[in-house]
C-alpha cells in the first residue's frame, strides 16, 4: 500500500465502494475507505432498476425545465448501463426488460399523455398503450381493469441481486492494492483554510487529499450544511411467487428484469429470476407518506395493501397467503429539491458528496461514485450535470 496521503472515503455501500473503485481504477495511489457503523441500506435493497428517473418526466420538468429533465433522463440511463455492465461482468445476478408505468387513474392518464408527448419531443423513448392496443397487446393481456393505459419506456428496466452487488464490490476493492478499509466512521473534517484536510476517523486525525461522504442519510452529520436538505423517508417491499401469468409459460409478463410502477411510484416492483416477484410501495399509508420518518417498521397493513394492489393490477396472478410473506423496511434518503446531491462542497472541493438517490440508489450511487472519481482525477466530468452539485442549496443554509 502506497504511504501517499489518502483519499478518504466515508461509507461502504454502493455508492463508497463505487467511488473507491473507480479512484483506484483511475490511478488513486490511495483509497481509505471508512466503513461506519451498521450495515448499509445498498447490501439489503431490493434492487428494482430503471433508467430515465423515477418520477415521471413532466415531474421532473417542470421543477427544474424540460431540457434539464432530458439531463436527467440521459443521467439515469448512463447510470443504468454503466451499474449492469458492472454487475454483468463481475457475476451478480441481474435481468433487464420493460420499464412500465401502469396508468391507474385518470389523473395519470392525463400526466402520461403529456409526459409521453414531452419525451418524443425531447427524443426519449416513451409510448402509451391504451383502448384496443392495450386489450390486444402482450402487457394488457394479464392486467386487472384497474390499469386503464401504459406508458411504455422501453428496455430500460430491471432487477439486480444488490446484496450479491455490494458483496462483489467488496470483494474486489479488498483485492485492490490500492485501496484499505477500516472498520471506524468518519468523525469530522477540517479543511477550508487547511493546506491539508483533515479527517477524523474514530478518534485519529488523518491528513486527506480529499473526502468523499457516501453516508446516505449520515451525511448531514459529516456535512452539517446538508442535514436540512437530506430528508427521509420510509418504505417497504415483499418477494413472493409468481409468475404474473401462470396459464402461459410464454407471456411477455413472465420475463424476468421487467419494472412496473403505478400511482406515480407509489406501488412499484419488478419480475425476478425463477418466476419470483419483487413488489413494494404503500408508503401514503404511514404518517406524512413516510416522510421524515426516524425508523422504518414494517407494517402489516401495508403488507396486505401491497398484495391487494397487485391482485387488482395483475389479473391471472395466485394472491399468496400474506402470512406467509417476508416483507422489509428502509429508509431512503430524498433531497429536498428532489434532485439527488452529487460534487465537490461550495467553499471547499476537497470535500465531496453523494446522497438522496430517492429510490435510485443502487444505480445512480454507482454512477455518483464513478462522476466524484472522474472529478477528483482528472478535474471534470462531463457526465455530472453541474446542478446536481451542492451549490445548489445554500441559499438554504443561508436562510439557517
Ligand atoms: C424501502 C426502500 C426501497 C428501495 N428500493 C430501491 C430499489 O429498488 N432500487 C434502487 O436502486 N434503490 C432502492 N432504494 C435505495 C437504495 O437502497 C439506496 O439509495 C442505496 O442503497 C444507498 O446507497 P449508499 O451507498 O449511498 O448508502 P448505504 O448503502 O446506506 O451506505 C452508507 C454507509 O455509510 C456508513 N456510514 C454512516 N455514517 C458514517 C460515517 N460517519 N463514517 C463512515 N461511514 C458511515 C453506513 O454505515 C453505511 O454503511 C431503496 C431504499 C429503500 C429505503
Amino acid at each position: 500500500m502506497s504511504n501517499q496521503i489518502p483519499v478518504v472515503v466515508a461509507g461502504a455501500g454502493i455508492t463508497g465502494l463505487s467511488a473507491a473503485l473507480h479512484l483506484a481504477d483511475m490511478g488513486a495511489g490511495h483509497v481509505l475507505v471508512a466503513r461506519g457503523p451498521g450495515d448499509p441500506s445498498s447490501a439489503r435493497a431490493p434492487g428494482m432498476i430503471t433508467g430515465g428517473q423515477r418520477d415521471n418526466f413532466t415531474r421532473v420538468a417542470i421543477a427544474h425545465q424540460t431540457d434539464f429533465a432530458r439531463t436527467m433522463w440521459d443521467f439515469g440511463d448512463r447510470a443504468f448501463d454503466r451499474t449492469v455492465a458492472w454487475a454483468r461482468s463481475h457475476d451478480v445476478n441481474a435481468a433487464t426488460g420493460r420499464r412500465l408505468r401502469l396508468v391507474v387513474t385518470p389523473e395519470e392518464l392525463r400526466e402520461a399523455t403529456e409526459a409521453v408527448k414531452m419525451m418524443t419531443s425531447a427524443g426519449v423513448t416513451a409510448r402509451l398503450i391504451q383502448g384496443n392496443e392495450l386489450k390486444s397487446s402482450p402487457w394488457g393481456a394479464c392486467l386487472g381493469s384497474r390499469v386503464i393505459a401504459i406508458q411504455d419506456e422501453g428496455d430500460r428496466g430491471g432487477w439486480i441481486d444488490a446484496g450479491m452487488m455490494h458483496l462483489r464490490m467488496l470483494e474486489t476493492a479488498q483485492k485492490h492494492p490500492s485501496i484499505s478499509f477500516t472498520e471506524l466512521s468518519v468523525e469530522d473534517v477540517e479543511g477550508y483554510a487547511n493546506e491539508d484536510l483533515v479527517v477524523t476517523i474514530g478518534n485519529k486525525r488523518h491528513a486527506a487529499a480529499a473526502l468523499i461522504v457516501a453516508c446516505h442519510l449520515s451525511t448531514g452529520d459529516i456535512v452539517p450544511s446538508l442535514k436540512a436538505a437530506l430528508v427521509s423517508s420510509a418504505d417497504q417491499w415483499l418477494t413472493a411467487s409468481g409468475p404474473l401469468d401462470p396459464g402461459n409459460r410464454l407471456s411477455a409478463w413472465n420475463r424476468s428484469g421487467i419494472a412496473w410502477s403505478a400511482l406515480h411510484n407509489h406501488e412499484w416492483g419488478s419480475t425476478l429470476p425463477r418466476g419470483r416477484l419483487l413488489m413494494g410501495g404503500g408508503r401514503v399509508l404511514r404518517k406524512w407518506a413516510g416522510f421524515e420518518a426516524t425508523e422504518a417498521n414494517v407494517e402489516e397493513r401495508i403488507t396486505n395493501y401491497i398484495v391487494d394492489q397487485a391482485t387488482k393490477t395483475f389479473a391471472h396472478w395466485n394472491q399468496p397467503d400474506t402470512s406467509s410473506l417476508r416483507a422489509q423496511a428502509g429508509l431512503d434518503c430524498h433531497p429536498c429539491d428532489e434532485l439527488p446531491v452529487i460534487g465537490p462542497m461550495y467553499g471547499e472541493g476537497r470535500i465531496l458528496v453523494a446522497a438522496g438517490f430517492m429510490g435510485q440508489g443502487v444505480t445512480l450511487g454507482f454512477q455518483a461514485g464513478y462522476c466524484l472519481a472522474k472529478l477528483l482525477m482528472t478535474g471534470a466530468c462531463q457526465e455530472l450535470p453541474r446542478r446536481l452539485w451542492p451549490e445548489r442549496l445554500r441559499s438554504l443554509t443561508d436562510k439557517e
